[in-house]
Order: C-alpha cells, then sequence, then structure tokens
C-alpha cells in the first residue's frame, strides 16, 4: 500500500460515496517528475460500474427536476470552493501530471470561471414558438437535457477538461459517469469533491477509473447512457465513435490536432516569438492545440528559428513542484519514447536539430525543447501529431503554397497566422481549415468561446453556448 500524504488517497465516487472498487484491485498513480508510486487508484468492476449507472439513472431524475437558477446556484457554490482550493488543487495536478505549479494552480481557477460561465448559461436554455399555418395551434421548441452523460478526460488538463464537460452536462441537467485518466484521478476528484460540497444531489455525479476500453464499452452499451463525450487522441475517439454508432448515441469528440502556424513576410517577429515560444512549451507540449507545424516565411525563417530556439534554450526544466521550473517532464514514459522515435527519425530523414533533441537522462520523463529546422514532409514528425515539446519547421515563399501545405493533414483542430496586413489576415482565417483559428494571438481557450476540431480532430464543441447545447435536445411540440 502507497501512503504519500502529500496526495490525497484516490477512491471511486459513486451514488455519493467515496470508495474502493468492489474487489479491491488497484493500479499504481506515479510522480512523472521522479517515477514514484504516490498512489494506488481502484479499478472499478462491472458491479461498480452498475451501481454508478443506476445512481446516474436515479440522479438524473433528480437533477432534471431542478429549476436551471437552482443548478446555477450549485454550480457558483462548486467554482468559489475551486477558487479557495486553487492552490491545494494545483499541487495535486502538478504531483500527478507533471506541469508547472503555476500553471496547474492557474488551470484550476481557470475550471472556477467554467463552472461560473455554465452557471450562468443554464438559465439561457432558450426555446422558441414558431408561428402556425393552423390557427390556434402553437409549435413550440423547447430544449431538455439529454440524460445520462458518459465522459471520457484525458491527463493533459486534468481539470480544465473534466470542467469543460461536467459544467455543460450539469448546467443542462443532465446526471453524469465521468472516467477521467488513470494517470491524473486526484484532480477530476477535487473537483467532483468541490461539487458535493456545494450540494449536488447524490449520483448526479460519479466518478470511475479502471480499464479505459472496458469502461467505455460497457457505459457506451448501457441503455442508462444517452451522450457520449470524450477528448483524447483520434485513433481511441473513432474506436468509441464506433461503439456509439452501434446504438445510436449522440457524441462530442474533442480529438488529436497538428496545428500549423504560418508566420508571413510581414509579421511582427518580437510579438510572435514569445507567445508561440509559451504556447508551444506550456504543459511540455501536451496539448492538442499546441503550435506545431511552423510554415515560416523564406525572408524571416533563420531569424524567427534563431529567436525561438533562443526562446526554448532559455526554459527551466523540472520538477514542476519547485516554483522556478518553466517546463516540467512528460506526463508518462508513453510520450518519452514517443519523442524518442519521432526526433530520431525526423533528423534521419534530413531535418536540422536547432536546439534540445533528446531526454535529460536521470529519473523523471523529462525531454528538452526541442526545435527541429527544414524538416521534410516525409517525416513522421509532419504527418503525426507529436504531443510534446517539439517545433518544426519549413520555409514557404506563396501564399496558396503555404495554405495547401496546412491544409494538407486530415487534423483540423487550430490553426495559427501571424502577420500585420489585414487583407493577409482576412484571407487566412477563410481558407484555413481548422475549427479554431488564432491570429497574432495564442489563447484559444475560454469558457465563453466553441473549442473543437474538424476533419479528424472530431466534431461538437466544448465552451460556448454550443458547449451546453451539446448536452441538450430539441423537442417540437405542436398544442393545438
Ligand atoms: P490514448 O489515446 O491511449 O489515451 C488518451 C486518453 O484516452 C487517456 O486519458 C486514456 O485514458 C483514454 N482512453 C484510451 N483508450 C480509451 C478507451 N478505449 N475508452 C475510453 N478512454 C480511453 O493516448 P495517450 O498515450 O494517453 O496519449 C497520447 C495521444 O493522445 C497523443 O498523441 C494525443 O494525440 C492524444 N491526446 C489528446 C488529448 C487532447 O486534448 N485532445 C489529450 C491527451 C492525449
Amino acid at each position: 500500500m502507497n501512503d504519500d500524504h502529500d496526495y490525497p488517497k484516490p477512491t471511486l465516487f459513486i451514488a455519493g460515496v467515496w470508495r474502493a472498487a468492489g474487489d479491491g484491485a488497484t493500479i499504481p498513480v506515479v510522480d512523472p517528475a521522479t517515477g514514484a508510486t504516490i498512489a494506488d487508484l481502484p479499478v472499478a468492476t462491472q458491479g461498480d460500474l452498475d451501481e454508478a449507472l443506476a445512481a446516474a439513472d436515479a440522479g438524473f431524475k433528480i437533477w432534471r427536476a431542478v429549476s436551471a437558477y437552482d443548478r446555477a446556484r450549485v454550480l457558483r457554490r462548486a467554482a468559489d470552493l475551486l477558487r479557495e482550493r486553487a492552490s491545494q488543487i494545483g499541487a495535486i495536478s502538478t504531483r500527478e501530471q507533471g506541469k508547472p505549479i503555476s500553471e496547474s494552480t492557474a488551470e484550476a481557477f481557470a475550471c472556477a470561471d467554467i463552472f461560473d460561465w455554465y452557471a450562468e448559461e443554464a438559465r439561457r436554455a432558450y426555446g422558441r414558438i414558431v408561428p402556425s399555418k393552423h390557427p390556434g395551434v402553437r409549435h413550440l421548441v423547447t430544449k431538455e437535457p439529454i440524460g445520462p452523460v458518459a465522459a471520457f478526460s484525458p491527463w493533459n488538463f486534468p481539470t480544465t477538461i473534466p470542467s469543460r464537460k461536467l459544467a455543460a452536462a450539469l448546467a443542462a441537467g443532465c446526471s453524469v459517469i465521468i472516467k477521467p485518466a488513470e494517470e491524473t484521478p486526484g484532480s477530476a476528484l477535487a473537483l467532483a469533491r468541490a461539487l458535493d460540497d456545494a450540494g449536488l444531489p447524490k449520483g448526479v455525479l460519479n466518478v470511475v477509473f479502471g480499464v479505459p476500453p472496458d469502461i467505455s464499452s460497457y457505459l457506451i452499451a448501457s441503455p442508462v447512457i444517452r451522450k457520449i463525450t470524450f477528448t483524447g487522441s483520434t485513433a481511441v475517439g473513432k474506436q468509441l465513435g464506433v461503439l456509439a454508432a452501434r446504438v445510436m448515441k449522440p457524441t462530442t469528440m474533442e480529438l488529436g490536432g497538428h496545428a500549423p502556424v504560418i508566420v508571413f513576410a510581414d509579421a511582427d517577429l518580437d510579438r510572435a516569438v514569445p507567445m508561440l515560444a509559451a504556447g508551444k512549451y506550456r504543459n511540455a507540449g501536451q496539448i492538442c492545440i499546441a503550435p506545431t507545424r511552423f510554415y515560416l516565411h523564406e525572408s524571416i525563417h533563420d531569424a524567427f528559428v534563431e529567436k525561438f530556439a533562443a526562446a526554448a534554450a532559455r526554459l527551466r526544466l523540472g520538477n514542476g513542484l519547485d516554483p522556478a521550473t518553466t517546463m516540467g517532464p512528460l506526463a508518462n514514459p508513453r510520450r518519452l519514447s514517443a519523442m524518442h522515435d519521432m526526433v530520431a527519425e525526423a533528423a534521419a530523414t534530413g531535418a536540422r536539430v536547432v536546439t534540445g533533441g533528446d531526454a535529460t537522462g536521470g529519473a523523471g520523463n523529462f525531454w528538452q525543447p526541442t526545435v527541429l529546422a527544414d524538416v521534410p514532409n516525409a517525416a513522421r514528425i509532419m504527418n503525426e501529431e507529436p504531443f510534446g515539446p517539439v517545433a518544426v519547421t519549413q520555409r514557404f515563399d506563396r501564399f496558396d503554397d503555404v495554405v495547401a501545405q496546412a491544409n494538407r493533414l486530415p487534423y483540423g483542430l487550430a490553426a495559427y497566422a501571424w502577420t500585420r496586413s489585414a487583407r493577409t489576415a482576412a484571407d487566412i482565417g477563410d481558407v484555413i481549415e481548422a475549427g479554431m483559428v488564432g491570429i497574432n494571438f495564442v489563447g484559444l481557450t475560454g469558457p465563453e468561446t466553441p473549442f473543437g476540431g474538424v476533419k479528424e480532430s472530431g466534431h461538437g464543441s466544448e465552451g460556448g453556448s454550443e458547449g451546453l447545447d451539446a448536452y441538450l435536445h430539441h423537442k417540437y411540440i405542436a398544442q393545438g
């Protein structure tokens, strides 16, 4: 039994009870900065999942009957508790995920903003009255909560990604069973604790962990579940999409990305480089909207690379709990071996390693902030999401050519462009195939704006009024 006093003991949360798995089975939770096991995580049995389904079914009947006004009060109270607890929650996230404590604490505060925003939006699920051609008949279009939700969230933003799903689903009046990533259980449990303390009725939210494909296939097939939401890789998203299609259930899929960054000849490099370097290396690059493929106009390519590599080399790697750390370890050993494979293959294919390019060695999953210049399209890293602290560059000359390169991949999540020209900004915004476009800006995440992709980056939006709509269905009532 592991017993690390700085890290809360993880449990399942079913029908309002914080408890172990039915058969007592556990898997280890590992600190990515040290490699040490910090806790034992319960692995839900099928019996536990049945209890969670029964609780979500009963919880839905209770919660949908609560007015939007009163649902909002619970969510706002949870938001206040998250703000009060932000530094403790930040420390939990850093222990299990690795990111610098400043990033994880800011993330906990961002969760509070998400809950506050959806508390307000809960009260704006307006329907409409459509004029009828039949005298005395009213056509009403109302919005109803879609039903119990099965949510699957990853480890890279262990509090904000679950928050986007929970806040919107609960605001809409749905109950939820969430399976957060097994790597980062403490962060999601801290959210559940805040909601429980805020007065969310028992059973409305249930948290389970275990073997991901076993849990997702069981929950998706259950007649109790009416909606599936997943954030993670495109490969897993497709598997869950097939399972959902078999039982005709709607999905929101927030999947992988490989964001192009187009820097035109007239860009303000003094503004672009620090913003893009911060966007690239935040969370050690493990962000689906991280700027990744840098298409640099040939007149500024070398100057940009020099400044950008200098910014990368200034980052201070270390344990995220050390306040001086500006980049932590990768979240798990899988990412470290992915970096090894992709960077070595790119170098062998002709890329130039400008800075970084290797693990730091020693304990923990530390990979140096890396810049690879002039990477050919044949390299794997130009085609597969690196999900790590690596920027890759190519040169371009003509607008149409760079657009073709940027749109070349099946991904379509985020894209970025830098220019001082209003014409170029408007043109690039129109032609880029992405769900989100940052022009002279990288901050694309906010509770009030839609977040989602096109092509194989998924479908549906989280955030904004679109995020609430994902948990509502439209009902037409003709009243004569
Ligand atoms: P992965 O695809 O195995 O897992 C991603 C997440 O999905 C994890 O949290 C995992 O627990 C969950 N998961 C895996 N299989 C599942 C299943 N059958 N049912 C339900 N949940 C399941 O990948 P990984 O090794 O953890 O991460 C690497 C890749 O995942 C990255 O290259 C990146 O493309 C993607 N990823 C994307 C995001 C995002 O924000 N879109 C977040 C994390 C990971």
